[in-house]
C-alpha cells in the first residue's frame, strides 16, 4: 500500500504538528474529520450535589475551598479539601500542579469540577479533575460535552476546538440515493453535527446507548461501506480462475473402502458441497465447521484425494507442530496404503530432510504437504498446487492464509504457463462463527457445517470440584488408570508469567508422578523443543504413559481415543471456548468420559457463568454463542486479525437488523448505482485499506 496523504483545508488551521497526531489516527482529510465520532459525552449541563456522586462514574460538582495543603505521600502533592452547598466534603488531588494553580484553590474560592470520584483515605475525592473558577452566576454547558477517541498530547479541549472549525466549514454532501436511506433518519452532515454538538433537548441515553436516530444513519453508514467492500471482494473472487478438480472417481472409492468407520450424514453432506466446489472453475473458498470430534479430518482427506486424483498437489497446515503431526499421521496411515506420497514439513525438520522435501515437492514427486507454518516459507514450491487446506482457520492470520494461497502464483506449473489465480481453500474451525459475524467480516465465506457427531460416543460428564478435594481427585485417577484409563491434567494458565506456568507444570509433574509411584506421569508444555514434544505425545497415544500433564498445549484437535479423564486446574482462568476445547480432547472414543473442572474460590460473577455453562452444555455452538455474549465480537475475532479495521461505531450484536439492511442495501447499489457505491465506500475506507475478509 503506498503511504497515505494527509489533506486539510487551510480553513482547519492543522499544524504539522496536529496533522502528524491525526494521522496516527487514521484520519486523512476534512471529511475523516468530521467522521471522527465520540466515543461517549460527559453532562456538564448539570451539577451534582456532591452527596449524589459515585465512586467511578463521571460528574460534575460546583464546591466551596475550606483549605489546600501540600502532602508528601512519596512525592509531593497538592491535597485541596471542599465542600458543596450541603457540606458534603469532596477532596481535590493534584501530583503534579504549579505554584500559580494555588491561587485558584485560595479558601472559599467557588469552583466547578468535573471528573470521576474514587474512594480515598478521606472519603470521596477525585484525582486531576479539570476545574474552573466560577460565580454564582456561571451557566452550565447548554449540550453534552463529546468525548473524543484520542492519542497522546491531542487533548479534548484541542479536540472541541478542531470540531468547533471542522463543521463550521467542511461539507459533507449526500452520496447516497435516497431510497436506501430509512425516512425518520437525518442526512449525514446533520447526523454527524448532533452527534458532536447535541442540543440539549436530546435525550442523553438515547446517545449513550447509541440508538438515536443520528447514530442509526451512522452506523449504517459504516455498516454498508463494509458490506460494500466484502462484496466487491467476493466478486472480484468469483471472477477468479481455479483449476477444476475433475477426476475419476476410483481413488475416492479406495479411499473411502478403506475407512474404518462409515460416514455420518453431516460427513457426506459436507462432502458433497466440497465436491460441487472444487469441480468449478473458481476458487473454492468454504469453511468446514464442526465441533471438537466431529470428523473434519477424514472431509479433508477425501478433498486431497479429489485433487490427487486431478493431478495436483494438496498443502495442509495445521497451527502447531503436534497439529500438524497428528494430522500428518493420520493422513498418511490413509494414504501411504494406496500409494499416495505424503510429506511432512516443519521448521524442527532437519535441513539435509527438508532440501529433500522441497525437492521431491517441486519435482512433482510429494502429492500432499502436511505441515505448519513451515509450508509457507519462500524456499517451498509446489510444482503444481491444487488445493490448499487450513485447520483451525481461526488461529492464523489474514496474511499466513493469504501467503498459502499465493503458493499457486510460485509454483512450476504457473511459472510455465500462468492458467489460474487461486487453489481451492478449504478452512477448518471448530469454533463456530456467530451468524453477525457470518454476515459481516466472514461474509465471503461459504460454510459447510457438521452438526452430527460421529456415532458411539458418550457424552462427557462434567464435574466441578472444589480444589480443596483436589487429593479425591488424584485418588480417582489412579483408579482409572489401574482399568487400563489414561488421562490428561491440564495445569493451571498463569496469563502474568509463562515462567510461572512452565514452573507449575514441572512441579505439578512431580507431585503427581509421587502420588502415583506405579503410573507413568509424562509431562508437555511449551518450552520443550518439538522433537521431545512428539516423543511424550507418541508415548501417550502407545499408552506408555497414563497420566500426561500439560500446560495449555495440549493442542485442538489432538486425538486420543484411550484417553477418558481431563482434569483442569483453576479452571475458572479460562474462557469458555478454550474449556470446550480441552474438554473435547476426551470422549473420543467409546469409554466413558469425564471432565473435571477444578475450581478455586472465590469466583467471580464472570467465572461463574463460564463454569456453569460448561457444566450445563457441550454444544460447541451453544457455548461459543455465551462466549460471544461475555466477551464481546470484537474480541471474539481476536487480535490475530489485526490489521482488519473494526467497526467503530455499529455493534455487532445489537445491530443485528441494521446489519441485514446494509446488505441490502449494498446489494441494490452495486447494481443500480455503481457510482454511488465507489464514492460511499471512498468516503468511509479512503486511504484506510479496506475490510479484508477472513
Ligand atoms: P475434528 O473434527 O475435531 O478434527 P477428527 O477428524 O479428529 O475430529 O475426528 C475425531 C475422531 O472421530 C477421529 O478418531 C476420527 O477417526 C473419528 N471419526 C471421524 N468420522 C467418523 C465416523 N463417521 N464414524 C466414526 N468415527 C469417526
Ligand atoms: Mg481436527
Amino acid at each position: 500500500m503506498t503511504q497515505p496523504v494527509t489533506s486539510f483545508s487551510k480553513a482547519l488551521k492543522i499544524t504539522p504538528k496536529l496533522g502528524e497526531k491525526l494521522e496516527k489516527l487514521g484520519l486523512y482529510d476534512d471529511q475523516d474529520i468530521l467522521l471522527h465520532i465520540p466515543l461517549r459525552y460527559e453532562d456538564e449541563t448539570r451539577i451534582t450535589p456532591v452527596a449524589d456522586v459515585r465512586a467511578g462514574v463521571f460528574a460534575q460538582v460546583q464546591v466551596r475551598v475550606v483549605e489546600h495543603t501540600v502532602q508528601f505521600r512519596g512525592r509531593r502533592q497538592l491535597v485541596v479539601t471542599t465542600v458543596d452547598d450541603a457540606d458534603d466534603i469532596l477532596v481535590l488531588r493534584f501530583m503534579n500542579f504549579y505554584g500559580t494553580q494555588l491561587a485558584a484553590f485560595r479558601p472559599n474560592a467557588l469552583i466547578r469540577v468535573q471528573g470521576e470520584a474514587r474512594h480515598g483515605h478521606q472519603g470521596l475525592e477525585m484525582v486531576h479533575p479539570r476545574y474552573q473558577a466560577v460565580s454564582d452566576a456561571t451557566p452550565v454547558s447548554e449540550h453534552l460535552t463529546p468525548v473524543y477517541p484520542t492519542t497522546e498530547g491531542l487533548s479534548q479541549g484541542a479536540w472541541r476546538k478542531l470540531m468547533a472549525r471542522a463543521l463550521a466549514c467542511v461539507a459533507l454532501p449526500e452520496v447516497l440515493p435516497r431510497q436506501i436511506i430509512e425516512p425518520s433518519w437525518p442526512s449525514l452532515f446533520d447526523a454527524v453535527q448532533l452527534l458532536h454538538a447535541p442540543p440539549p433537548e436530546v435525550n442523553p441515553s438515547a446517545l449513550t446507548e447509541r440508538d438515536h436516530p443520528a447514530w442509526a444513519r451512522i452506523k449504517f453508514e459504516e455498516l454498508l461501506a463494509q458490506q460494500l467492500s466484502l462484496t466487491k471482494a467476493k466478486l472480484k473472487r468469483r471472477a477468479e480462475r481455479a483449476p477444476v478438480l475433475e477426476a475419476g472417481t476410483d481413488l475416492l472409492a479406495q479411499f473411502t473402502a478403506q475407512l474404518p468407520f462409515k460416514m455420518t450424514g453431516a460427513q457426506s453432506r459436507a462432502w458433497q458441497q466440497i465436491l460441487a466446489d472444487t469441480r468449478r472453475t473458481n476458487p473454492m473458498h468454504r469453511l468446514l465447521q464442526g465441533d471438537v470430534g466431529s470428523g473434519k479430518t477424514v472431509i479433508a482427506a477425501l478433498a486431497c484425494a479429489q485433487c490427487v486424483a486431478a493431478g495436483k498437489q494438496a498443502a495442509v497446515m495445521a497451527p502447531t507442530e503436534i497439529l500438524a503431526e497428528q494430522l500428518f499421521e493420520k493422513l498418511n496411515g490413509w494414504f501411504a496404503p494406496l500409494g499416495i506420497h505424503v510429506a511432512w514439513l516443519a521448521s524442527s525438520v532437519k535441513k539435509s530432510a527438508k532440501t529433500q522435501v522441497y525437492a521431491a515437492l517441486t519435482a512433482g514427486e510429494v502429492q500432499i504437504l502436511v505441515g505448519t507454518h513451515a509450508l509457507i516459507q519462500d524456499a517451498v514450491q509446489f510444482y503444481d498446487l491444487g488445493l490448499a487446506v487450513i485447520d483451525e482457520q481461526h488461529r492464523f492470520g489474514v496474511a499466513q492464509r493469504l501467503a498459502l494461497r499465493h503458493k499457486m502464483q510460485t509454483s512450476v506449473q504457473a511459472q510455465i504457463a500462468p492458467q489460474f489465480d487461486a487453489p481451492h481453500q478449504l478452512m477448518m474451525s471448530a469454533t463456530p462463527i456467530p451468524r453477525t459475524l457470518a454476515l459481516s467480516y466472514f461474509a465471503d465465506l461459504d460454510v459447510a457445517v457438521l452438526d452430527e457427531l460421529p456415532p458411539g460416543r458418550t457424552p462427557i460428564v462434567t464435574k466441578l470440584i472444589d480444589m480443596q478435594r483436589r487429593a479425591d481427585v488424584v485418588d480417582k485417577i489412579a483408579q482409572q488408570v489401574a482399568k487400563g484409563e489414561q488421562a490428561y491434567w491440564v495445569c493451571p494458565l498463569i496469563e502474568e508469567s509463562e515462567t510461572l506456568e512452565l514452573q507449575t507444570a514441572i512441579d505439578t509433574h512431580q507431585a503427581l508422578q509421587t502420588a502415583l509411584p506405579h503410573v507413568n506421569v509424562g509431562l508437555v508444555h511449551g518450552k520443550l523443543n518439538p522433537a521431545d514434544k512428539r516423543a511424550v505425545m507418541a508415548q501417550f497415544v502407545a499408552g506408555e504413559v497414563q497420566v500426561l500433564v500439560a500446560t495449555t498445549v495440549i493442542e485442538v484437535g489432538v486425538d486420543v481415543p484411550n484417553a477418558s479423564w481431563m482434569v483442569i486446574e483453576h479452571a475458572e482462568r479460562f474462557g469458555l471456548s478454550q474449556l470446550h476445547q480441552l474438554r473435547g480432547r476426551v470422549g473420543r472414543g467409546a469409554l466413558h468420559s469425564t471432565c473435571v473442572l477444578l475450581f478455586d474460590k472465590p469466583l467471580s460473577a464472570t467465572a461463574k457463568a463460564r463454569l456453569k455453562i460448561m457444566y450445563e452444555s457441550t454444544d460447541g455452538f451453544a457455548i461459543a454463542r455465551e462466549d460471544l455474549r461475555l466477551r464481546g465480537p470484537g474480541e471474539f475475532l481476536g487480535a490475530r486479525q489485526s490489521g482488519l479495521p473494526l467497526l467503530r461505531f455499529a455493534d455487532l450484536e445489537k445491530d443485528l437488523a441494521l446489519l441485514e439492511l446494509a446488505r441490502d442495501a449494498a446489494a441494490w447499489l452495486l447494481k443500480h448505482d455503481e457510482a454511488a457505491a465507489q464514492a460511499h465506500l471512498q468516503r468511509w475506507l479512503g486511504q484506510r485499506g479496506h475490510f479484508l475478509s477472513a
